[in-house]
């Protein structure tokens, strides 16, 4: 046998390893509550899990690859035409072709930071180079300096709205103005992931934004709101070419027949399932008048998590929560973010931190 190894492209050697939010089961508490990784509290509705049994009865089949129904019905939702909206793996892997499909070796590909940790990574994975533009110390997005990086080789910017992990929002008026700067041929990604969540109308629709800018897309997904992380789908909204490059970089069949079932009966039950949003917005401004009131900085969200600046006390601070039964997320030396879950978790979640502060 030969002692050689397959040769891998440089930049797979350097590639930051994706860290999902812990599991409740691998936590070192008694640990109940998954708050780590902004999943939605609730099981599927009865009739969701109905069409993604019958999906079931039908494994041995491949899926149907065009997603039809789905992206039909998502057009239809949104007012778009079907050309325009392209689904995917997961919102995640819609933004993997994104870059696939625009940037490779000695492109640039702009993000705030910290922001999704995804970004790195697939940006890594398509060989262009990450241009990381620090958030304010208010942790938003800082636009003029986003602006200012781009340079003739930037090929896509992300702007995610709400951010992760912060969960501040960027406005309609600096969107769009910064949106005027981007040249055409630079695509920008209105990553919307928590979209369902936000009750700021000064927060613009992506939907409404693209119609106007073929250099923007949309990402949206079936992961948060509608509460199927475990199916993977999510979709974007883009002009041509960009939604027919997307229609050609996906994996084929990647999207499951569980996975498209699934997501149309949410769509066609998302009166119910955007009134189970209400409540978990609702315990969203429970937590941060609470977390407020003991005491904490808690920058404005309008996403399902809140984000606490913990610096070097973050993992402390997470062990903490362990101990009482929540797991949460930390960034070790910056912070914790902390999903908003069911009234208890919540309940539990915010005795740790009045705990935490009286301890100093
Ligand atoms: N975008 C953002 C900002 C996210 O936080 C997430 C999930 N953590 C995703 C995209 C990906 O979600 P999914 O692949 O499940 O659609």
């Amino acid at each position: 046998m030969s002692e050689s190894t397959p040769t891998l492209r440089a930049e797979i050697a350097g590639i930051p390893t994706y860290k999902p939010g812990k599991p409740a089961s691998a936590s070192e508490g008694p640990a109940a509550y998954k708050l780590s990784s902004n999943e939605n509290p609730y099981p599927p509705l009865p009739g969701v899990l109905e069409s993604t049994l019958a999906a079931a009865a039908q494994l041995n089949r491949y899926p149907d690859m065009a997603c039809t129904t789905l992206t039909a019905e998502l057009a239809e939702r949104f007012g778009v035409p079907q050309e325009h909206v392209a689904t995917g793996t997961g919102s995640v892997g819609v933004a993997q072709q994104l870059l696939q499909a625009t940037s490779g070796p000695g492109d640039e590909v702009i993000y705030a930071w910290r922001s999704f940790e995804a970004y790195p990574i697939i940006t890594q994975i398509s060989g262009a180079k990450s241009v990381q533009v620090p958030l304010t110390s208010g942790e938003v997005h800082d636009l003029d300096a986003m602006a200012a990086a781009i340079t003739d080789r930037t090929r896509l910017i992300f702007v995610c709205n709400p951010n992760n992990p912060t969960g501040t929002v960027v406005r309609r008026a600096e969107l769009e103005r910064f949106l005027d700067q981007v040249p055409g041929d630079v695509l920008v990604v209105l990553d919307e992931a928590y979209r369902e969540f936000i009750r700021d109308a000064e927060v613009p629709d992506g939907i409404e934004i693209y119609r106007d800018r073929p250099n923007v897309a949309v990402l949206r997904t079936f992961s948060k709101a509608y509460g199927l992380a475990g199916l993977r789908v999510g979709f974007a909204v883009a002009h041509e070419p960009v939604a027919a490059a997307l229609r050609k970089t996906a994996v084929p069949f990647g999207v499951s027949q569980l996975a498209q079932d699934a997501a149309v009966a949410s769509l066609r039950a998302e009166d119910e399932l955007l009134g189970r949003v209400g409540a978990l917005v609702g315990e969203r401004a429970r937590v941060v008048s609470a977390l407020q009131e003991q005491g904490w900085t808690v920058p404005e969200t309008q996403a399902n998590f809140v984000w606490l600046r913990l610096g070097e006390r973050t993992v402390e601070f997470a062990q903490a929560c362990e101990r009482a039964g929540v797991v949460v997320r930390p960034f070790a030396g910056e912070g914790v973010r902390v999903t908003v879950g069911e009234p208890e978790a919540n309940d539990l979640f915010l005795k740790v931190t009045e705990a935490f502060r009286k301890s100093g």
